[in-house]
Order: C-alpha cells, then sequence, then structure tokens
C-alpha cells in the first residue's frame, strides 16, 4: 500500500483493444502519481484514459493516451464494513487477494477480472446478476475524478451527484478517475452450487430464465450455429453463493492459466470446428447440480490467457445488444437468421437477463429484458450484417453495449457525446459517435 513515485514513460505505440480492431498510432503515456495524470491532462489538448484495454472496441483508444495501469495502489481496505479504497489503475484481479480472505467478494463483477477500477466505473459494467444487483456503480461509495481544468472533485450520489452519475458509463468523458471507494459482498465460502438447464431453442431458453429468476446469477452460452427447430439452443448456467463451514479457509482460487502464443493461427476457429465444438459440448453437457468454485464461476474465460489471439491478426468484433423482454425472443431469432442468411456466423453467444435500470444511471447499458453478445470474426462483410443487425435492435426499442462496439451506428447506444462537457476527453470512439457524418467520409 506504499505509494513510489518513479519518472513518467511516454511512447508511441501501435494500440488496439481486446477486439484487435481497429489498431492505431497513439501516444500513450504512463504516470504512476495523480500529480502526472494531472500533468498530462494540462500539457495535452486531447485526451482518454486507458484501464486494461478489455473493452473490445474504440473506446479507449484515441491520438493520446494516458494508461491508468500505474495508478495501482490499495489505499485502504476495511475488514469490517468490506469498503475498499483503490486507486483507478487497481485491476479487479487484484482487490481479490485482499478481500476474498477477508470474507468479501464483489456484488457486481463482469466476465473477466482483468480489469480496472476505473473501467469498471466508466462503461458501468454488469455481471450475471444484473436483476438482483445492478451494474457496478450500484455499489460504488464514491471516486475523485479529475477534471479538464486540472481541479480534482469527489463525486458521489451526495456530492456532485450530476457528474457521479454523467461519469458512470460516460466512456471516460467526464474526465479521468483518479481512485474509488468500492462496498464487497459477504461471502462465508469460495464455492458455489450451479445448475445447468439444457434449453433445446430459444423460445425454452427464456422461459428457463424466468422460470429460474429466483436464482441470483444466470447466463446461457447459446450455440450460435444451430438453425430450424434448434435454433437458439442454449445451456443455463445458474448459481448461488454455499454457506461454506467455519474451518474453510478462504482464498481466491488460482488454477494454472494457459496463454494464447502471438500470432495463434485463426484458422483453428472456423465454422466447421466450432460447429463441431458446439455441437459436442450441448450433446455431452449433464443437466444436473454441482459445486464450482469463484474463478470457475465468474471468470471461466481468463483461464485461457489472451484468448483473443485466436482470431488472428484480423481480430474480432463482439456485437452486444439489449432488447425490451417483450421484444427478446424476436429481435434475438431476427438476429441470428441474418447472420446464418449471410454466413457470417458467430463463434461464440451469451445471453444474460437484465433487470430495471435506476433512472439515475442514464448511461448504463443494461435494460429490463435480455442482452445477447456475439463474438464474430472480422470480416470485410461484417460491416454491413451489423449495419442490418443495427436496424433490427433500434426497430424493437433495443440498444447496443458501447464496451464493445466499433462499428454501430450512433443511436444506437442512446449515450449521445455531444453532450458531455468539455471536449478534453476525446477518444476515438467519441469522435466515430460524435461526427459520425465526417467519420463515415473518412474511412
Ligand atoms: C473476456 C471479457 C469478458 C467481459 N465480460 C463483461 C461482462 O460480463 N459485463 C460487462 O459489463 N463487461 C464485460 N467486459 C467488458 C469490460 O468489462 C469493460 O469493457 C471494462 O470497462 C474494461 O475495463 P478496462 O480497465 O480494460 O478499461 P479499458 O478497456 O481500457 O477502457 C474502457 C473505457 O473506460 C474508460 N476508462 C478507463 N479507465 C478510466 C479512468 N481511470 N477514468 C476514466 N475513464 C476510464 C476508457 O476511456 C474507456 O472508455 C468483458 C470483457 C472481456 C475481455
Amino acid at each position: 500500500m506504499s505509494a513510489g513515485h518513479q519518472a513518467m514513460r511516454c511512447k508511441q505505440e501501435l494500440l488496439s483493444n481486446w477486439g484487435n480492431f481497429p489498431r492505431i498510432e497513439a501516444e500513450v503515456c504512463y504516470p504512476t502519481c495523480a500529480d502526472d495524470v494531472r500533468k498530462e491532462v494540462l500539457r495535452c489538448e486531447r485526451v482518454i484514459a486507458r484501464g486494461n484495454g478489455r473493452c473490445y472496441g474504440d473506446a479507449s483508444l484515441g491520438t493520446h493516451v494516458i494508461s491508468m495501469l500505474g495508478l495501482n495502489r490499495v489505499r485502504h481496505f476495511d475488514p469490517c464494513q468490506g469498503v475498499i479504497e483503490v486507486e483507478a489503475g487497481v485491476l479487479l484481479d487484484q482487490i481479490l487477494d485482499y478481500v476474498v480472505p477477508a470474507g468479501w467478494f464483489f456484488h457486481v463483477t463482469p466476465g473477466t477480472r482483468f480489469i480496472t477500477v476505473g473501467g469498471a466505473i466508466a462503461c458501468d459494467v454488469h455481471g450475471k446478476n444484473h436483476p438482483q444487483k445492478g451494474c457496478f456503480s450500484n455499489w460504488l461509495l464514491d471516486f475523485e475524478l479529475l477534471k479538464a481544468d486540472g481541479s480534482t472533485v469527489r463525486c458521489s450520489r451526495q456530492e456532485n451527484s450530476e457528474l457521479f452519475w454523467q461519469t458512470c458509463g460516460g466512456m471516460g468523458w467526464t474526465g479521468i478517475i483518479l481512485s474509488a471507494r468500492i462496498q464487497l459482498m459477504r461471502i462465508n465460502s469460495i464455492w458455489l452450487r450451479q445448475r445447468v438447464v439444457k434449453a433445446p431453442n430459444l423460445e425454452a431458453l427464456l422461459l428457463a430464465f424466468e422460470a429460474h429468476r429466483a436464482w441470483p446469477y444466470a447466463v446461457a452460452w447459446l450455440d450460435g450455429l444451430s438453425r430450424g427447430g434448434n435454433l437458439g439452443r442454449s445451456l443455463l448456467f445458474l448459481s448461488e453463493h454455499t454457506e461454506g463451514s467455519v474451518s474453510e479457509s478462504l482464498a481466491f482460487p488460482r488454477r494454472k492459466a494457459f496463454t494464447v502464443p502471438p500470432y495463434a493461427p485463426s484458422f483453428l476457429l472456423n465454422p466447421v470446428t466450432i460447429r463441431a465444438y458446439n455441437h459436442f459440448r450441448f450433446a455431452s453437457a449433464q443437466e444436473g447440480e454441482r459445486l464450482i468454485d469463484l474463478e470457475a464461476c465468474f471468470y471461466p474465460l481468463d483461464r485461457l490467457r489472451l484468448w483473443n489471439r485466436l482470431y488472428g491478426r484480423r481480430g474480432f468484433i463482439q456485437y452486444q445488444f439489449c432488447l425490451p423482454e417483450t421484444h427478446a425472443a424476436q429481435g434475438m431469432n431476427q438476429v441470428l437468421t441474418l447472420s446464418h442468411q449471410q454466413g457470417i456466423v458467430p463463434f461464440l453467444c451469451v445471453v444474460k437477463r437484465h433487470g430495471d435500470r435506476p433512472p439515475e444511471a442514464v448511461h448504463s447499458f443494461p435494460e429490463r429484458g435480455y442482452s445477447l453478445a456475439l463474438d464474430f470474426p472480422r470480416t470485410s462483410k461484417l460491416f454491413s450484417l451489423i449495419q442490418q443487425l443495427d436496424e433490427v435492435v433500434w426497430q424493437l426499442g433495443g440498444k447496443i453495449y458501447l464496451a464493445k462496439d466499433v462499428c454501430s451506428a450512433p443511436k444506437l447506444s442512446r449515450i449521445y457525446p455531444q453532450h458531455f462537457a468539455p471536449d478534453k476527453f476525446w477518444s476515438l470512439m467519441r469522435e466515430r459517435l460524435q461526427h459520425a457524418d465526417d467519420y463515415q467520409k473518412k474511412s
């Protein structure tokens, strides 16, 4: 928990986020203290904060980027109240080693623990328990924000509350989050009870989500290649924390991870191998219950480090949209059918159920209903497919998730970058959404 200041590094880099597209030349600075961040903000005309680059598209890319990874100190942890205060570049992964042994976990966590707290706030991330627990902002007590003029303000529900809500899900456009205090959730065990339910098609999946709504966590893997009567066949994973025993020692379980080598051959992932894998996964899945630990339940993908490399140099695009309950079946059906008709199939599909959005959380992605996330390898035909998917989602009153976006129509996000003042905090995404017409002409 000590603060050690080093001279700030700045260098030109070829930068991309998790989808490896787009890849741009950027000047990246690596401050290790708030003062250096302030100097950079004052020195540059336009900057954007970057966490760990785990958003998929262009949200933390820009010509001038401030990497927050060097602000990585845990300032204080209160093991009685379960409140932790950290600098914004701290990874969720780092927090787990402090809090799990003391019997605490996150109320809300996304599907990877390799994201920073600043990134979690700026995208207002959600987990598999949105109906019960909302987004990351629901459990955020307050944060320090560095503004364009170099001043720092504390934001909470009571203090500077408008700025608080603009910043949660505000994609870094209000300023730079320097530190935050988060309320954690009590756990007595690292074990969860998990039930697997097989759903032969999309309708059955949505019914299963409804029937099991009492489970705290629910997420479905969907076979994006199945068609006809099997369209949308899925495995629904439900889970809940167990009580544990007094003798259980609590530590975040860390299995040996495998790292995908650079430039892994992208031919490994193709419609034939994915079809075979999906068929095997669905057919071999056993319904029933078992015990799984925190890592297996919340972060299964993290075991294969840098799995994004499997998509090769061209990268991939995740298209995640949310639809109201009443239109979810129709919309997901249309989206999957359109992708099949055009011969562009998603390699990984995930469905989640969402609850009501608090009215103050103006920029949070989830709305009451369902979201579907589809991973598509990037091909030239994909952009025109996404335009068509956008139209389906728009017509049915849905929206897309900016944390994953790279080419959707600006209206789909239902966030208007031009309403954010000032213009200092500027990313490629902001440029794309704010100046959609000019941008499309240029590209
Ligand atoms: C495998 C995987 C699974 C995922 N699962 C989920 C999920 O279940 N739910 C979900 O909601 N998301 C999920 N995501 C997306 C991810 O959680 C978010 O994109 C998250 O914001 C990434 O955080 P980051 O630290 O990597 O930030 P970056 O990706 O670097 O940046 C994301 C945004 O935050 C801004 N930002 C970062 N730091 C700061 C700061 N200090 N101050 C101001 N702005 C800042 C950036 O400008 C950018 O707009 C997943 C991503 C991956 C790779």
